[in-house]
């Protein structure tokens, strides 16, 4: 079922987009009530106010103005999870089980089986002109799974002019489309600061330079990349270290995704240069049997984040990385974590790695309306979390938008949107593509025709379109 619903409201968003952005919701007022996490304090029965696209206050004792809408959710509310680490483009493609062990990612990327199941569809796919549809399924398959903002995106301006705002809307894309920094009409391009890198020692001199050059003169506040990824005793991954150490890469604002192949002393390092580690455990034992030893990095105080890497050998979200991590913490003796760690490695840390920790991350004043409302049985407001299934998201709002949710709340939120409905492990939702109409104004394509296109096209080379999420039976 789709709705259909134009009214006066409708007319006045579209006006607004022509001018200025952000001001379409600066009118948009609504207080939104549950217990709330924010996440280094639990508020029971608590509100949030939304005013536009940003929080305007949070508490026990918030007042509500006059006239604006109060909705109790029932529900825990978290700052929207924030994915650091992940290659969207590729989500689209079913999971690879490559029943074997490998002894870093050189092994895999060079084995036949993984052109045929991963690198030659992807690019048939591209070429077939679906590289925004693949954006597309992979925003909404990391907003099911809760988060808000992510990394990885599909490069927009090397696509068609007509195409070149296909990230725009739907989640935050940090790396090439956050709405966080304004548009400098006269410097077309990309005016983010944070930097994503998969091979960071394949990049030139002339590169290398640049970075460091943004890294201290502030164009650049983020440098995220992969690195040392093997089983922990591999040599070769391990030595990746010492190549971008000597490349002058240790320093502040460098996040280092993986690191499975590092120990005490390089996490030392890490700590004395303030850079960061991304943990994607799922990915890892997959691929190489082991993860990073996140407990060494722990007790070296490293600022950590979690993040779910391509759902083909990763996670289909932040919500079910963070499962994997708690099944995988609760397995060790003793465990590595608290359970309000491990939140806080999806929500603050990760905004503090990504240097937005002004912006998002935490339920607070002046930040973004970037929230993921949660049902839970649970008392503990941090194990609702970590324990919560796709079908429990009561709603995913990015910039005080809701974008993703229960039919009920989204419509009673956006009565004017068109909303989309999908299934979520057998439980109706529906998704609100308002955001991308507004952002790269021209209307989104159908959900529908998004999936059955991209299945079609991967059905030519012998697969079809990916889970958008897992389900427990
Ligand atoms: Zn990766």
């Amino acid at each position: 079922m789709i709705a259909h619903r134009q009214n006066v409201w409708f007319a006045v968003v579209t006006l607004a987009v022509v001018t200025c952005l952000p001001s379409w919701a600066q009118s948009n007022q609504v207080a939104l009530r549950g217990t709330l996490v924010t996440p280094t304090e639990v508020i029971a029965d608590g509100t949030i106010l939304i005013s536009g696209d940003r929080i305007a206050a949070v508490g026990k004792d918030v007042a509500v103005p006059a006239g604006v809408k109060v909705i109790e959710t029932g529900g825990f509310i978290y700052p929207g999870l924030i994915d650091l680490h992940d290659h969207l483009t590729w989500n689209f493609l079913p999971r690879w089980k490559p029943n074997r062990e490998f002894n870093n990612r050189y092994e895999w990327q060079a084995v036949p089986e993984y052109k045929i199941v991963l690198t030659t569809p992807e690019g048939k796919v591209f070429d077939a002109g679906l590289a925004c549809d693949t954006e597309q399924y992979a925003e909404v398959k990391a907003i099911v799974g809760g988060a808000t903002s992510v990394v990885g995106s599909l490069n927009q301006w090397k696509q068609p002019p007509d195409k070149q705002k296909c990230d725009e809307g739907l989640a935050r894309n940090l790396d090439f489309y956050s709405g966080l920094y304004p548009a400098d009409p006269a410097k077309p391009g990309n005016v983010e600061k944070l930097r994503n890198e998969v091979f960071p020692l394949e990049l030139s001199e002339t590169d290398v330079t640049s970075i460091k050059k943004g890294l201290t003169d502030g164009t650049l506040t983020a440098f995220i990349v992969h690195l040392s990824e093997g089983k922990p005793t591999d040599a070769a991954a391990n030595r990746e270290f010492k190549m971008f150490k000597a490349r002058g890469f240790l320093r502040p604002g460098i996040s280092i995704v993986h690191g499975v192949a590092l120990h005490d002393l390089e996490f030392k390092q890490m700590k004395d240069a303030q850079v960061g580690l991304i943990w994607s455990p799922r990915s890892n034992i997959a691929l190489y049997g082991d993860t990073t030893d996140v407990r060494a990095a722990r007790q070296n105080s490293l600022t950590m984040a979690i993040a779910p890497d391509w759902s083909p050998t990763g996670s289909n979200g932040m919500l079910q990385e963070l499962k994997y991590a708690a099944t995988w913490n609760a397995g060790q003796s003793p465990p590595v974590f608290t359970d309000a760690e491990l939140v806080q490695m999806a929500t603050v840390n990760p905004a503090q790695l990504a240097h937005l920790d002004s912006m998002i991350g935490s339920l607070a004043p002046n930040h973004k309306g970037d929230l993921l409302i949660v049902r839970s049985k649970e008392s503990d407001a941090y194990r609702a979390l970590l324990h919560a299934n796709p079908a429990d998201v009561q709603l995913v709002m990015v910039g005080g938008m809701p974008i993703y949710g229960d039919p009920e709340l989204v419509e009673r939120l956006a009565p004017a949107s068109e909303l989309e409905s999908l299934h979520v492990c057998g439980v109706p939702k529906v998704l609100d593509f308002q955001s991308e109409k507004i952002l790269q104004g021209t209307n989104p394509k159908p959900w529908k025709q998004t999936t059955e296109g991209l299945n079609h096209a991967l059905n030519e080379w012998g697969e079809s379109l990916a889970q958008l999420t897992d389900c427990p039976d």
